[in-house]
């Protein structure tokens, strides 16, 4: 068996052995499952890019993201923050000082510690470039941090935070640098948990910097480098939720298959209806059509065409997943909203990967950017007279 079939076949497993039956208990103990990260761990899932090395799989973007889907199968939340701590590890191995990857590469990539990304602060979400996160470089070389983050994930949870943060009060981007915090260090607190509904297990919450001292060893990325190397980071994220979001659509589709298949109505069942075939098989195209989508974008990550086919993928897929939820619920009538179906939790994933790591609106963004780049290199369509032209 090739080395990506092992470790897509564990994902399988993770998520039917581990996830799919913890993941009512954890939401109601409102606890991040570390025992489940840690088997995801021993699985060889949390150094999936990482070089063979510093004790990862030394997988290619293209194959490892592929884990995420088997993972979303079980919940896209859980499938979300291992793809973000998965990052983080490359960015470690990737970017990091020699100091910095000897002592926390190989406790990254057996996944001993966790790690998460911060970039959103409470007033800048999308409009990133807005953050008030500032680093001081002091004469010995150390960088003092002050501000908040916002919308952490694993906040408190994890060993160390992948920190976005602007070097000078100069506005825009062209300051910004990352930097890693371990949890511990003196002046790094936690707000309370938001209160996130469906997938409570995961603590996303506030972080704050009151004069947060860090070594320059711990710097990944310098001023200048800091929203392109974030932003490379994202475009994998996006990829990663849409792969999340085909295994979410999938799971919705399974439980709709399977209920309906029972349910007997006008003398035969629900799914021999054609009006449930046609919602259903609207959404099977659909999956089907995410699939091919994210397996291009992951395959075009690192070219040029990246970040536009990661921002496809983001615009279309978790959509596709909203729809889908809504869809396999209709089509159990009122069964399809008892919460011991899961497809409830299920449409609230979805729309949480709507908005995470770059919304639909903010992929539209980039889509738009780059249909106008293209439309200047075509020839031009007169526009007739009077009509206005530029
Ligand atoms: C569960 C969860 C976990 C998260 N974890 C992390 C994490 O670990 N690290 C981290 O850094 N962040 C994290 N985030 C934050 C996430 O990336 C942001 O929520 C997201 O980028 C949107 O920012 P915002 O919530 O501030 O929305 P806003 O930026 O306030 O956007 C509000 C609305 O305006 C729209 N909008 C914004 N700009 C435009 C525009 N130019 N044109 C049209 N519409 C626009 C948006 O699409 C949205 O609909 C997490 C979020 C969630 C929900």
């Amino acid at each position: 068996m090739s080395k990506i079939d092992a470790i897509l076949s564990a994902a399988r497993r993770h998520s039917n052995e581990v996830i799919k039956p913890g993941v009512d208990a954890w939401n109601a103990a409102r606890k991040w499952p570390r025992t489940a990260s840690d088997k995801a761990a021993a699985d060889g899932l949390l150094g999936l890019y990482a070089p063979e090395a510093s004790g990862g799989q030394g997988l290619s973007l293209a194959e490892g993201i592929r884990v995420f889907e088997e993972l979303g199968k079980g919940d896209g939340a859980y499938a979300f923050t291992l793809s973000m701590h998965n990052i983080c590890a490359f960015a470690v191995c990737g970017f990091g000082s020699e100091a910095l990857k000897k002592a926390w590469a190989l406790d990254l990539t057996s996944g001993r510690k966790l790690a998460n990304f911060s970039l959103t602060e409470p007033q800048s979400g999308s409009d990133a470039a807005n953050m008030l996160t500032r680093a001081r470089i002091n004469g010995d070389g150390t960088w003092t941090i002050n501000g908040a983050k916002a919308w952490v994930s694993l906040a408190g949870e994890a060993d160390i935070y992948l920190t976005v943060v602007k070097t000078s009060d100069a506005p825009g981007h062209k300051d910004m640098a990352m930097i890693a915090i371990p949890k511990g260090t003196k002046g790094l607190s936690f707000g309370k948990p938001y209160d996130t509904g469906s997938w409570n297990f995961l603590p996303v919450g506030e972080m704050h910097f009151d004069n947060v001292t860090v070594p320059e060893e711990n710097i990944i990325l310098p001023a200048g480098k800091g929203l392109q190397g974030s932003l490379m980071a994202i475009d994998i994220a996006r990829v990663s939720i849409a792969a999340g979001c085909c295994g979410l659509m999938e799971a919705a589709l399974d439980t709709a298959l399977a209920y309906t298949r029972n349910r007997k109505m006008f003398g035969a069942t629900a799914l021999d209806l054609d009006g449930i075939q046609w919602m259903l098989g609207e959404v099977a195209t659909d999956l089907e059509a995410s699939r091919l989508l994210y397996r291009a974008a992951a395959a075009a990550l690192g070219t040029p065409e990246g970040p536009v086919m990661a921002a496809h993928a983001k615009r279309f897929v978790p959509d596709a997943a909203v729809k889908a939820a809504n869809i396999c619920t209709q089509s159990m009538g009122g069964m399809g909203l008892l919460s011991s179906y899961g497809l409830d939790r299920l449409s609230r994933l979805a729309q949480m990967l709507r908005i995470v790591d770059g919304t639909t609106e903010i992929s539209r963004l980039v889509i738009g950017r780059a249909l106008k780049k293209r439309a200047e290199s075509l020839p031009a369509v007169p526009v007739p007279k009077g009509f206005g032209q530029t």
